[in-house]
């Protein structure tokens, strides 16, 4: 049966429990792995984020093709100086999520969630909820979960990948489940992490997939910096109780029907969007094609 939002409020609220503990029980119902073991596994997926999210900070971490790099160390001085418009949350959550970004593009080890493309986002959210107030890892394991369920509300309804639905599937469905970790982990109601994902989706409806020469390295690191603002922007309107017309399931849908509208050139192809851009061009025939 497709997973949807409006079945899993019903299952917390017939026992009386929280949505990450629904998550749990499907995650053990799905992989027939023990609790502990999914603790453990959680634990690695949180240790790899962390790292990820770090790691670019201080170093310039340049790309397999040499086409990117140094943009999260560039983010992070600029956070260092104190200077961002928006402040020092946003600026050093973008830094992260451009790190990961780099590490991605470098080869090196991400946690993929939900795909690689996207695999800032949710490291990022994370990270600047522990810096900010400092959650322990057992709380972020928890905000996990959420994001698990969120996600497979996603999977199971549309899809996660560029290549089918466009960048609002991949960098959408990051922010969305990041939206509603940050409302778990202020201690916001089931309904309130819904509205969060639902506004994330909401904000990045008909985002085209266009990377470079068809490399996951720009605009994919940008849009990791800004889905990263979408999930906190988004759970910030939820929590103030700004008021979403659709449901999240809606919401999953109309972001199925926008993708599947979207014409080839415009999913991953590298043959649409920015991707045709003459600069960009310029940048596939040097990095990608040795010319
Ligand atoms: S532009 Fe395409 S490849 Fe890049 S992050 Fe978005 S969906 Fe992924």
């Amino acid at each position: 049966m497709l997973t949807k939002m409006k079945n899993l409020k019903e299952r917390c609220e017939e026992k009386n429990c929280e949505l990450w503990e629904i998550a749990l029980e499907d995650e053990i119902k799905i992989t027939g792995k023990s609790e502990e073991e999914i603790w453990d596994r959680l634990q690695r997926t949180l240790d790899v984020m962390k790292k990820s999210a770090q790691a670019a900070l201080e170093t310039e971490i340049v790309s397999v093709t040499g086409m990117t790099g140094g943009n999260a160390k560039s983010m992070h001085d600029y956070f260092l100086k104190g200077e961002s418009v928006l402040g020092d949350t946003p600026a050093l959550a973008m830094a992260m999520a451009l790190s990961t970004s780099e590490i991605n593009a470098a080869m090196g080890i991400i946690a993929a969630a939900p795909t690689a493309g996207s695999s800032g986002i949710l490291p990022a959210t994370l990270m600047t909820m522990y810096k900010k107030y400092g959650y322990s890892d057992d709380e972020l394991k928890k905000a996990l979960l959420v994001t698990s369920a969120i996600g497979q509300v996603i999977f199971d309804n549309a899809t996660f990948a560029g290549a089918e639905g466009g960048c609002q599937a991949e960098t959408g469905s990051a922010a969305a489940m990041a939206a509603a970790a940050v409302c778990f982990l202020r201690g916001y109601d089931i309904q309130t992490q819904e509205n969060a994902a639902t506004a994330a989706i909401l904000n990045i409806l008909g985002l085209v997939c266009d990377p470079i020469g068809g490399m996951v390295e720009f605009p994919c690191n940008l849009r990791n910096a800004n889905g990263v603002m979408n999930a906190l922007a988004s759970a910030d309107m939820a929590m103030a109780n700004v008021k979403m017309i659709v449901t999240f399931d809606e919401a999953v849908d109309a972001l199925k029907r926008v993708g599947d509208v979207l014409p080839a050139r415009l999913r991953e192809t590298g043959e649409g969007g920015i991707a045709v851009c003459p600069s960009a061009l310029k940048l596939k025939a040097k990095y990608i094609d040795g010319e």
